[in-house]
């Protein structure tokens, strides 16, 4: 594939289409969970409430308790509430004073909570949905290798989002009640002084637009250089095997270190400008101090100095110097809340662009369940073609070359048929076709003569077992493995299987048991150990209908008898399909079909064939002759 079409990706073009994403994640996710997102808020906007309570009784308490220039009134609080001596009003204060400091502990702690929270459990369905909805996608999605792609969304754009609806919702919202709540106390206090306090604001606003306007395209430069770096680490783990037998790991290395280098650099980069930044934002505030200090400094001792008018009392002044320092930590957020956000926005149209990539492959409206299946399987002159990628796949638009011409046969319930031909003939297309793992282009696939996409997929899957030749098992206990897919199954049964597979034996002599963990992959097992566990999985499964993608494989003799023994049990009395290598299930198959190009070329049984002296025959001659060398 191309680096064009690479970038033309199924996802690609369903992200680009997503609309307001983050309002969609509030709307879709947000919702149930808003109780926690308010009691948040609140509990964020009563924290920083209460923290700016200090400076404001302080200056208070000393102008009426220390200087007693002035008397004790605070704003809101109407002043008969207030005591008249001095001691009490000192206690009254340090009693504020101590509250504030609680309040805004205990409420920052709420907060802190709630909007943990809310941010998890809306990233815990994000999740559970995105998989669930990753999972239902059609084959062509997954033949198009991207599960690097939906890993990085399940993982770090669910970490992104996290940190969005935790962090700079919550981080956005303080800012603005500090900013507004600074304001509209220094202006109650003394709206002149105040112009002179928050002058330097607007500065600090300038300052933090132009350093987000020099930040944002290296940001954007260390998330491409990011997601190189994990690409790069995803493709030479992913080909450990080729890395190693090549011998190229110094080369791998390299690469590695180039991508880690231009990442480190973007970084350091980014950090350097954020050592600017942060200073810088402290300087002004600095000068905002300053300039308040000379001010307010000579409205005190001498007068209300030029334009000034009016009085100004030292608590309120002190109060005031106070303030000047609270700006900084909220102001100096914007640049991370903005870069949160486009990080979440990009994030979330990953997330939804995911969701939307359209399922061809799913139940009909009012498809029914296939009951007690007979196991008759009908190909009605059916072509196929495989789409040429995911994103025509989704768009329905069919433009790959076509690999199935006109397969027009009858399987009788029980019958075993043997597909043979070359490799890329067609043979597993065409069974594919009947777990409708893709849809056919023309003519029906009918089991039990419901064309199966009339059928439930999972009646019509449950009905179809399927050995294949790379022999699954996942990370878990032996019993685990045989029961996948049959959950309830009980241990007398697991045993059954295993004995019908011929895995009872070397099972018991494993470690554990039916309890021995086998490595993910069970790379842990031989792979004739493996295939038979995933042929005593189909035995529990019990299906109807049986596929066998027989192994050419390279076991032993006495290994390659136990298989043939545990497959001949268990194709008997189902309908069978094998992509036959072995001759026997060729020689006793009800029916030989012959693919070639993708079309049925030869049909009959292993007598008529060999009469007929065509490809059929030529094969089996073939075949036969290297069984006499091989054997002899
Ligand atoms: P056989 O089982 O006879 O070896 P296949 O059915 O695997 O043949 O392949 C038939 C043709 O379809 C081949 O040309 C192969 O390259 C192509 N093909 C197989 N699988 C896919 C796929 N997932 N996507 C696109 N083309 C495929």
């Amino acid at each position: 594939m191309g680096a064009n079409e690479a970038n033309e990706s199924v996802f690609d073009v369903y992200r680009d289409r997503v609309d307001r994403p983050l309002v969609r994640l509030f709307r879709s996710y947000g919702r149930p969970e808003i109780a926690w997102f308010g009691l948040g808020m609140a509990a964020n906007v009563v924290a920083r409430v209460a923290s700016l309570l200090p400076p404001l009784v302080l200056g208070v308490a000393i102008d009426a308790v220390f200087v007693a220039s002035d008397p004790f009134t605070l704003p809101v609080v109407p002043d008969a509430w207030l005591p008249t001596t001095q001691s009490s009003q000192f206690q009254l204060s340090a009693a504020l004073i101590f509250g504030a400091f609680l309040t805004t502990a205990v409420f920052t702690w709420i907060y802190g909570i709630a909007a943990n929270v809310f941010a998890h459990r809306v990233m815990h369905a994000v999740r559970t949905d995105s998989f669930e909805r990753m999972q239902r996608l059609d084959m062509p999605f997954f033949d198009d290798k991207q599960t690097g792609e939906v890993m990085s969304v399940l993982n770090n754009d669910a970490s992104n989002l996290e940190v969005f609806l935790d962090d700079a919702l919550q981080n956005s919202a303080r800012l603005g009640v500090m900013v507004l709540g600074i304001a509209a106390l220094l202006f109650y206090l003394n709206a002149q002084l105040a112009v002179v306090t928050l002058i330097a604001v607007p500065a600090m606003v300038l300052f933090t637009l132009w350093f987000m306007r020099v930040v944002e395209p290296i940001y954007v430069a260390q998330r491409a250089s990011v997601g190189d770096l994990n690409t790069r680490l995803e493709n030479s783990l992913g080909g450990i095997q080729l890395v190693k037998t090549a011998t190229t790991e110094d080369y791998e290395t390299e690469r590695v270190r180039r991508a880690s280098y231009e990442y480190f650099e973007q970084t350091m980069q980014v950090i350097k400008l954020n050592y600017v930044y942060r200073p810088g934002m402290e300087l002004l505030a600095g000068v905002s101090f300053a300039a308040t200090y000379v001010v307010g400094g000579v409205w005190l001792f001498s007068d209300a100095p030029g334009p000034f008018t009016g009085e100004l009392t030292v608590g309120t002044f002190v109060t005031f110097l106070l303030m000047t320092q609270r700006f900084v930590t909220p102001l100096a957020e914007v640049s991370n809340i903005i870069d949160q956000y486009e990080n979440a926005k990009a994030s979330s149209e990953r997330v939804f662009g995911l969701m939307d990539i359209p399922v061809r492959i799913s139940d009909a409206p009012g498809a029914v369940e296939l009951t007690d299946p007979e196991g008759r399987v009908e190909y009605d002159h059916v072509d196929f073609a495989y789409p040429e990628n995911a994103l025509k796949a989704a768009q329905q638009e069919i433009s790959g070359e076509r690999v199935l011409h006109d397969i027009d046969f009858v399987a009788e319930p029980g019958d075993t048929v043997a597909l043979v031909g070359p490799t890329g003939a067609g043979k597993s297309t065409l069974l594919k076709l009947l777990l409708r793992l893709y849809e056919v282009d023309r003519g029906e696939v009918r089991v039990d003569g419901h064309d199966v996409r009339e059928l439930t997929l999972s009646s019509l899957r449950g009905a179809i077992g399927y050995v294949g030749q790379d022999a699954y098992l996942f990370d878990g206990t032996v019993s685990e493995n045989i029961r996948y897919g049959d959950f309830d199954a009980g241990d007398e049964r697991i045993e059954e299987a295993a004995r019908a597979a011929e895995a009872h034996e070397f099972i018991r002599d494993l470690p554990e048991g039916y309890d021995t963990r086998i490595g993910e992959r069970g790379v842990k097992l031989s792979g004739g150990q493996q295939q038979r566990l995933s042929i005593a999985r189909t035995v529990l499964q019990d299906p109807e209908i049986l596929i066998l993608d027989e192994a050419t494989s390279d076991v032993d003799t006495e290994t390659e008898r136990l298989i043939q023994e545990s497959l001949d049990r268990l194709t008997k009395e189902r309908t069978t399909f094998a992509i036959a290598h072995r001759l026997s299930t060729v020689k006793d198959a009800d029916t030989i079909l012959v693919i070639e190009d993708g079309r049925i070329t030869e049909r009959g049984t292993h007598e008529g064939l060999l009469d007929a002296g065509g490809t059929y025959a030529t094969l089996w001659g073939v075949q036969a002759g290297e069984v006499e060398t091989g054997s002899g």
